[in-house]
């Protein structure tokens, strides 16, 4: 025991998450005969398997290594390296359709799921409809814990109008946080010229905020780029979007922008908020990135 101790220890030195670290503890512990393969949860194996104590290194080799790579290649490696533990996330916007269209030429069976707040508008839950009948699949819809008439009890009526971080906490971030649980990683549509908070987001980086890989495939994308590509391959698209609306997210905190207006001025109105918190960065904690680099000079 104090020699698989020692083998952990030494990647907890070098930044490697608790729930990677307990799948080598387990994997270890396999290998020895310590334990049968019934006493591990089968993701934790998975987990093991696919970065078995090379995690470190694979994270940082191909993080550099696919900002050159296309949209299709980055979302090949995701599916090909995590098969149904990763999954599309998307409210639908330009860009997620974008993805998802790709995603579909890519891998068929892709899993997709939407945070659904129970806030949004008619139009999206009618594209969600089309996306199903359009690529056969059944769009993964996550809830918040909290139903719209317990948070106004809880709460008070209309929270987005006093206190919308709380309320996009409770109604996104919550669910999201369960959804990641369940994942090894997540794919986004996010774009660097989106907003500051994304402006230093690569293709695969390491989210520290929810312990997993993010992958986002189009991050060095313009808005052009992903209109091209929606009108080149006749993607279907929220119908807000050709009535000012070139972002979309629930009714209470979304509205038309005029012309000359900021892409995003449309959102959260009055409020300096530009981001629902699904995207915002951890500032504190290593990531297996850093603990590779770090490791390479303990090894150098
Ligand atoms: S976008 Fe508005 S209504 Fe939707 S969860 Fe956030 S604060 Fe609440």
């Amino acid at each position: 025991m104090i020699e698989l101790q020692d083998q952990v220890q030494n990647q907890s030195e070098i930044g490697l998450p608790v729930g990677i670290r307990q799948a080598r503890i387990d994997q270890i512990q396999l290998e020895q005969g310590k334990i049968h393969e019934g006493q591990i949860h089968e993701g934790q194996i998975h987990e093991a398997q696919v970065h078995g104590d090379r995690i470190t290194d694979r994270i940082a080799a191909v993080q550099v290594a696919a900002e050159s790579w296309s949209p299709q290649r980055v979302l090949s490696f995701a599916f090909d390296t995590f098969g149904d533990r990763v999954a599309i996330s998307s409210a639908f916007g330009a860009e997620g359709m974008a993805l998802i269209d790709m995603a579909s030429h890519v891998h068929q069976d892709f899993r997709l799921f939407t945070i659904d707040t129970e806030f949004l508008f008619p139009e999206t839950y009618n594209l969600m409809e089309r996306i199903e009948e359009k690529y056969g699949i059944t769009i993964e819809r996550v809830y918040s814990a909290v139903s719209p008439e317990e948070q106004a009890r809880t709460q008070g009526e209309a929270l987005w109008t006093r206190d919308p971080d709380l309320c996009c906490s409770l109604r996104k971030v919550e669910p999201l946080r369960r959804k990641l649980n369940e994942l090894s990683a997540w794919i986004t549509s996010i774009r660097r010229d989106q907003t500051s908070a994304r402006s230093s987001a690569h293709k695969i980086e390491w989210d520290a905020k929810f312990g997993l890989l993010k992958i986002n495939p189009i991050v060095d994308w313009t808005s052009k780029q992903v209109w091209r590509y929606i009108h080149d391959h006749d993607v279907p698209y929220n119908a807000l979007h050709n009535q000012d609306y070139p972002s979309i997210g629930c009714t209470h905190c979304t509205r038309a922008v005029r012309p000359g207006e900021d892409p995003r001025a449309g959102r959260w109105p009055g409020f300096a908020k530009t981001e629902c918190g699904l995207h915002l960065i951890q500032p504190a904690g290593p990531s297996p990135a850093d603990g590779a680099s770090k490791a390479a000079k303990v090894g150098g």
